[in-house]
């Protein structure tokens, strides 16, 4: 399959500090969901997983009920829902409601919504300054990066890599210890919250009946992102709903534990609505923007549609051989690994990047770990399936469709097919030390062929009497 960036693949595949650095955090990350979804400590655990996978399913078939519910209860609260179909949309709103409240500085929370839609660079172009606040995001906007990670963005990066670039972009000396980064960044993000005018966040997840926007997080730096300023704007996917705050229950024991094996992330935090009379914190103004972008097309194919119960939780990219290897920016969208595989294509069409559901071993490993049962390597094979038929129709991919055709046709016709293997024996040792073969095989440990084939062997052997 043709088409993937294998120029900056061999980059990676060939640095070996970062190998290791995607192989230590993925492996940590692993190691931590596997201790904590252990049957002593999580006895329902696959009961939980179906329990969330019927519950996406059933929120994803009512999505219009959900919705009109959800934004009933966030006005009942004070607040006001938005519904933007693309990144222009969103950016108009923002950029409107800036204007009207003279606001020039927005502090925002991690959210993979708003990178999808590059939100800060559309902002910055009109005079905004929208600075993350997540550390990882807060460097990797430093470094001009995108996210490597749903769950760790900056997770190729050194403390070194980091000490350069503080001191290239904060002027602060060369510092390597963690804890004093962690103290730079804090110092300089402290004065940009005192200032803010509007706080933006994603959400991990919508309440349909009480109208709340629920987002987890580690640091805290959301919760100040939506207590400091005075207007708070929450950008969502609206299959981020679910229908019921009981339901947490569900979402919240598997979200944490997938992503990064805590039972709960530090920060869970509630939001509905702007602050009410006697509250001593909270904004003035509270708006959940709820984006489609790509998404009801998703919608409208009733097997493809279950890629939309994703809680990006990051799981599959830390368990998949293919992410560990080529790592988060050689994928072509901000969503990376076999999530990213499966929406890219159907947000952006199988043709624009048709080797991404290809780039997969197909072992299964991400549709086990999935807490929402997302059956991926099915979609995935439906995709391939889709990218080979639309490209018969454009009449591209002729020659691998040839190759195909001439392979099963010796393999339906079993004395070409062992006349050939006899000729193949004798020349197959000296493939790999040419052409493109020889490239491919210098990589790997190529097994030597058997002395003797199956067949001679299948003839040879002794029958007992
Ligand atoms: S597809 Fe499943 S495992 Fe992957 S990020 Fe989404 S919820 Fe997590």
């Amino acid at each position: 399959m043709t088409g993937q960036p294998s120029e900056t693949i061999n980059q990676t595949l060939g640095d070996a500090r970062l190998q290791l650095a995607i192989y230590s955090a993925t492996n940590r990350l692993m190691t931590h969901r596997a201790g904590a979804v252990r049957a002593d400590l999580l006895p329902d655990y696959q009961e939980l997983r179906t329990e969330a996978n019927q519950l996406k399913k059933h929120t994803i078939e009512h999505l219009d009920h959900y919705l009109e519910l959800f934004e009933k209860n966030v006005i009942a609260h004070g607040g006001k829902v938005v519904y933007c179909s693309d990144s222009q949309e969103v950016a108009d709103f923002v950029l409107g409601l800036a204007k009207e409240r003279g606001a020039h500085l927005i502090v925002k929370s991690k959210s993979m919504t708003t990178e999808e839609i590059h939100f800060n660079e559309r902002l910055e172009k009109h005079g905004l300054e929208a600075v993350e606040t997540d550390l990882g995001e807060y460097i990797l906007q430093l470094a001009h990066q995108r996210p490597y990670h749903i769950v760790a963005p900056a997770l190729h990066l050194t403390r070194y890599d980091v000490a350069e670039i503080f001191t290239k972009n904060l002027g602060v000396e060369n510092e390597v210890v963690i804890e004093k980064q962690t103290k730079i960044a804090r110092a300089a993000l402290r004065e940009k919250f005192l200032h803010a005018d509007i706080g933006v966040t994603g959400a991990n997840f919508l309440v349909a009946d009480s109208g709340a926007v629920v987002v987890v997080e580690n640091e805290g730096n959301a919760r100040l992102t939506t207590s400091a300023p005075k207007i708070h704007i929450t950008v969502a996917g609206i299959e981020k709903l679910i229908p019921r705050a009981q339901d947490l229950g569900v979402f919240l024991t598997l979200l944490g534990r997938s992503a990064t094996g805590q039972p709960l992330t530090v920060y869970t935090s509630f939001l509905s609505g702007p602050r009410r009379n006697g509250e001593i914190d909270g904004p003035d103004e509270f708006y959940v923007v709820l984006l489609d972008n790509g998404r009801t097309k998703l919608l409208a194919d009733p097997e493809k549609r279950q890629s939309l119960y994703c809680i990006r939780c990051g799981a599959c990219l830390n368990h998949c051989p293919v992410y560990r290897k080529i790592g988060g920016h050689n994928y072509p969208w901000v969503y990376s690994g076999p999530i990213g595989a499966i929406i890219t294509p159907q947000f952006h069409g199988v043709l624009k990047d048709p080797w991404l559901p290809f780039a997969s071993s197909l072992c299964g490993a991400c549709a086990e770990v999935c807490p929402v049962k997302i059956e991926i390597p099915k979609l995935l094979l439906k995709l391939r399936s889709e990218v080979t038929d639309a490209q018969r129709r454009q009449g591209v991919g002729g020659v691998e469709r040839l190759a195909f055709g001439i392979w099963a046709w010796v393999m339906t016709h079993p004395r070409i097919y062992l006349m050939l293997a006899r000729i193949g024996g004798i020349f197959l040792p000296l493939l790999p030390k040419v052409g493109p073969l020889g490239k491919w095989a210098s990589q790997r440990e190529v097994p030597k062929l058997a002395k003797t084939s199956f067949h001679q062997w299948w003839k040879a052997r002794e029958v007992p009497k």
